[in-house]
Order: structure tokens, then C-alpha cells, then sequence
């Protein structure tokens, strides 16, 4: 089954992830941002989660095992 919104959410996961892996420790701001993205990173776990558990009216989401 797949899930739209979940795709969506995983994809928002990954350009987080990838902005993290691009945030050079060197970068004067660097320690700022990483922290203001892994914050991002950390609401939109728990966004999947809740969109895991109950997402769909309450129900689970069917596509929840490919998260
Ligand atoms: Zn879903």
C-alpha cells in the first residue's frame, strides 16, 4: 500500500538529512543551524509517528511497515 502523505513526510525527512550532511562543521554558523534542522528532523519524526499510528482517520497508515 502506499501513502501519499507518508511519502511525502519521508521525502521532507531526507532533504533534512541531506541539508544536514551539507552543513560543514567549519561553517562559523554551522552549530547554530545544525541544531535549528536536527530540531526539524525531530518534528518530523514525531509527525511520522503520529501519521504511523493514526493518520488516516484515526486508523494506522497503511504504508507504515516502508516507513
Ligand atoms: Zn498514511
Amino acid at each position: 500500500m502506499n501513502c501519499q502523505v507518508k511519502d511525502e513526510l519521508v521525502n521532507q525527512l531526507t532533504a533534512l538529512n541531506n541539508k544536514l550532511n551539507l552543513l560543514s562543521p567549519d561553517l562559523v554558523h554551522g552549530d547554530a543551524e545544525r541544531a535549528e534542522v536536527q530540531q526539524q528532523r525531530e518534528n518530523l519524526y514525531a509527525e511520522i509517528k503520529h501519521h504511523r499510528a493514526k493518520g488516516h482517520e484515526g486508523k494506522p497508515c497503511p504504508a507504515a511497515r516502508q516507513v
